[in-house]
């Protein structure tokens, strides 16, 4: 089963002189040896002047391809305008993009950030100033329940709660009010909420723990529940926003609007940090001035271009080629089931492989993929995740399938 003709990722590596500089950089990656210079769509080119198929489009935040020509145009033409003025002042930008985000998403309110996790902290926040204010919770006391598995960024608060070793340990002490659950059992959110529960924040597929899709009637059971007990509902939906599964939110693909909903990454259209919480108007309304900020936030470089990624979304392209192409890919893979994977779990272009122990872990066959000239990231040791851009086309995914089954060495010929 193993192939033969990979070879080693030790030897790739070794193959690499280090970068100067490289020792001066915080090891809190291990990127891929690929040192990338240039993109265009859905491809990026290396200083070994190799082009690469990228399929991980930078966590979603590429959902619109590199140097998408309409996006880099409102760019361009904003840099040469105005770039920053801080909230201390209104920018012409801010207020029209906040419009249509809200009309896009069907909310009433957008509370402007830069990255994915001070989105989430801003809708922590938000949630517990409602539950004092307006649900009545006593001082101090608000709860808000997390799943198991969760991924919410990487701020103090956020790890507090995060079941991964990696992302908590040494990292303490840890900010309380937080109650972890299984994630896909409803009941266990109904067992949890108590009288001072504020939010239950949960991802509607969860992206980082491997692409895991609840059970059809998960999320609206969850809503249902929260609905009746005065719990708010705060979809974190920064990786599954915006496109990625083939609808623009993917809590309203399943059926549910949710309270607060947390966007990010594509929400920059990978060129700027843009991200925030749209939702219920009674809830974000909660924020006085002075109570929750950011120096960058909502700046005008950033509403610009958050402006067009909407316009884009609006046209469903993107949304109706997640889907297309996922369908597609899906079928394309479904022969290395039991060859190589050991699981194929997607929603849209979206897709979290369980490689067999047999044929190497995750980070051995990203490692052979990147060969092949395909980049792809692994997750918890023996997942790889598939993530391209959604601008592939049905030629450049038949490229992405060949490349995975030489790097699984699966073939529907054999
Ligand atoms: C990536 C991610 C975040 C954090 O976003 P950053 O921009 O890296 O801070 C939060 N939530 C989810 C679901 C994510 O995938």
């Amino acid at each position: 089963m193993t192939n033969i003709s990979a070879p080693a990722p030790a030897e790739i590596a070794a193959d690499r002189p280090p970068a100067p500089g490289a020792d001066r950089l915080a090891h809190n990656y291990h990127p891929l040896p690929v040192t990338l210079t240039s993109g265009r769509g859905a491809w990026v080119t290396g200083t070994d002047s190799r082009r690469y198929l990228d399929c991980l489009a930078a966590y979603s935040a590429v959902n619109f391809g590199h140097s998408n020509p309409q996006l880099l145009a409102v760019a361009h033409a904003q840099l040469d305008r105005l770039t920053l003025t801080s909230r201390a002042f209104d920018n012409d930008k801010l207020d029209e993009f906040a419009a249509a985000l809200t009309d896009l998403t069907g909310t009433q309110m957008y509370l402007p950030m830069n990255t994915g996790a001070e989105a989430v902290e801003s809708a922590i926040k938000v949630a517990r100033a409602w539950g004092y204010r307006v649900k009545g919770v006593p001082a101090g006391q608000a709860n808000i329940i997390v799943m198991d598995g969760n991924f919410h960024g990487r701020t103090t608060t956020i790890v507090s709660f995060s079941d991964d070793p990696s992302a908590y340990e040494d990292f303490g002490p840890f900010t309380p009010g937080f109650r972890r659950v299984p994630f896909g059992d409803a009941t266990a959110v109904a067992e949890a909420i108590d009288a001072n529960t504020v939010a239950v924040l949960l991802e509607p597929i969860q992206g980082e723990a491997g692409v895991i899709i609840p059970p059809a009637d998960y999320l609206p059971s969850v809503r249902a529940i929260t609905e009746q007990q005065s719990v708010l509902l705060i979809c974190d939906e920064v990786q599954s926003g915006l496109g990625r599964t083939g609808a623009t939110l993917e809590s309203q693909r399943q059926g549910v609007t949710a309270d607060l909903i947390t966007l990010g990454k594509a929400l920059g259209g990978g060129i700027v940090p843009v991200s925030g919480v749209v939702g219920r108007a009674d809830v974000l309304g909660v924020l006085r001035p002075g109570e929750h900020g950011s120096t960058f936030g909502g700046n005008p470089l950033a509403a610009a271009v958050g402006r067009e990624v909407v316009s884009i979304l609006r046209t469903g392209r993107y949304q109706e080629a997640a889907r297309r192409h996922g369908e597609l890919l899906r079928k394309m893979l479904e022969p290395a089931l039991g060859n190589g994977l050991t699981a194929i779990r997607n929603a849209g272009l979206w897709f979290g492989l369980d490689i067999d122990p047999a044929v190497g872990t995750g980070r051995d066959v990203c490692m052979r993929l990147m060969e092949q000239g395909v980049l792809a990231k692994d997750t918890h040791v023996q997942t790889v995740r598939l993530a391209p851009p959604l601008v592939i086309t049905e030629s450049e995914i038949e490229t992405v399938v060949s490349a995975l089954s030489r790097a699984l060495d699966f073939s529907s010929e054999r």
